[in-house]
C-alpha cells in the first residue's frame, strides 16, 4: 500500500512556484497578490485563513487578510469586494466560506470579478468548467487530480466512484476526471446499495463529511482511495474513510490530516499566480 503525501506534492510543488514568483517579480516589479475576506469569526475559518496566509508567505505570494465583523450587511460587504475588484495590483481575491446565515453565498460568489475568482466558484468559471471553456478549476478538485497523477495512477478508461455531489467538491471533481477519460459514478445520500456500487471502483473518491464511513467492505482489492473529508472526532482530525480499516486491502490512499488539503491550498497559491500571468497574457 502506497500513501500518497499531500504534504510532500505540496511542498515541491511551492518551490517551484516559489522560484517563479521570484522571477515574475524580476520581470514585473511586483509579485502576485491575494486578498481573502474572512467575515466573523469561526474558528474552523480562522484557521483556514492563517494556512492560506502562511503559504502565501512560504510561495512569496503578497497576501492582505480582511476580517470583517459578522453583522456586516450583504450590501456592504459587496462595497468591500468590489474595492478589490477595482484595484489593479490585486490578482485573487477569496471570501472565506461559510458565511453568516443572513448573507447570500452566490450573490457574494457572483460578485467577485470572474478573473480573480481564484476558488472557481463564479458561474463564469463554473460554466468554463462544464463547457470545456477556459475558466479558474476549483482547488480541491485540481489538487485530488494532481495527487493522482503524482502517483502514476491511471486516470483514462479507469471505473472511478466519487461519493459526494457538493459542487465544491463531488460534481467538478466527477467533471474533471471525465475529462481525462474516466468512466465516473456520482453517489450521494441517496444512492441505493452504495457498498456494491464501492466495490467495483478502480478509484474511490470519498466527500461527504462522514468520520470514517469507508469501511474495507465496500472497497476492492487494489483501489485507489482518496479521502477528502475533514472532520474531527474528540478533537482530532479524521477523514471520511476508515484508514486503518482499509489501508492494507488498497493499493494507494491518501491520508487525513497530509493528503488532499495541504493541495487544496497549493492549488490556490497556483490559481492566484495563473491569475497573475493571465493579467499579463504570459
Ligand atoms: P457537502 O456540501 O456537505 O456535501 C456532502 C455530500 O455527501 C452530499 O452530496 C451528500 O449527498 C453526500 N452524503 C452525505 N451523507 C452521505 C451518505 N451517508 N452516503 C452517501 N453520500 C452522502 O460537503 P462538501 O463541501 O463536498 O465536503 C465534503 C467533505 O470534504 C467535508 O468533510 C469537508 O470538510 C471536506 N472538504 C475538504 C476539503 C479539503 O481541502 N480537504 C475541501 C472541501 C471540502 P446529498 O447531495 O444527497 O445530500
Amino acid at each position: 500500500m502506497n500513501i500518497i503525501s499531500g504534504t510532500e506534492l505540496a511542498k515541491k510543488l511551492k518551490n517551484e512556484m516559489r522560484m517563479e514568483v521570484s522571477a515574475l517579480k524580476e520581470k514585473y516589479g511586483r509579485v502576485p497578490h491575494l486578498v481573502v475576506i474572512m467575515v466573523g469569526d469561526d474558528p474552523a475559518s480562522q484557521s483556514y485563513v492563517k494556512g492560506k496566509s502562511k503559504a502565501c508567505d512560504e510561495v512569496g505570494i503578497q497576501n492582505t487578510t480582511v476580517y470583517l465583523d459578522k453583522n456586516i450587511s450583504q450590501v456592504e460587504l459587496l462595497r468591500r469586494i468590489q474595492e478589490f475588484n477595482l484595484i489593479d495590483k490585486v490578482d485573487g481575491i477569496l471570501v472565506q466560506l461559510p458565511l453568516p446565515p443572513h448573507i447570500d453565498e452566490h450573490a457574494v460568489m457572483n460578485f467577485i470579478n470572474p478573473k480573480r475568482d481564484v476558488d472557481g466558484f463564479h458561474p463564469f468559471n463554473v460554466d468554463g468548467l462544464y463547457t470545456g471553456k477556459e475558466c479558474i478549476y476549483p482547488c480541491t478538485p485540481k489538487g485530488i487530480i494532481k495527487l493522482l497523477d503524482y502517483a502514476n495512477v491511471p486516470i483514462k478508461g479507469a471505473n472511478v466512484v466519487v461519493i459526494g455531489r457538493s459542487n465544491i467538491v463531488g460534481l467538478p471533481v466527477a467533471k474533471m476526471l471525465l475529462d481525462r477519460d474516466a468512466t465516473v459514478t456520482v453517489c450521494h445520500s441517496k444512492t441505493q446499495g452504495l457498498s456494491e456500487i464501492t466495490k467495483k471502483a478502480d478509484i474511490l473518491v470519498v466527500a461527504i463529511g462522514k468520520p470514517k464511513f469507508v469501511t474495507e467492505d465496500m472497497v476492492r482489492e487494489g483501489a485507489v482511495v482518496i479521502d477528502v473529508g475533514v472532520n474531527r472526532v474528540d478533537g482530532k482530525l479524521c477523514g471520511d474513510v476508515d484508514f486503518e480499516n482499509v489501508k492494507d486491502k488498497v493499493s494507494v490512499i491518501t491520508p487525513v490530516p497530509g493528503g488532499v488539503g495541504p493541495m487544496t491550498i497549493t492549488c490556490l497559491m497556483e490559481n492566484t499566480i495563473e491569475c497573475f500571468k493571465q493579467k499579463y497574457r504570459i
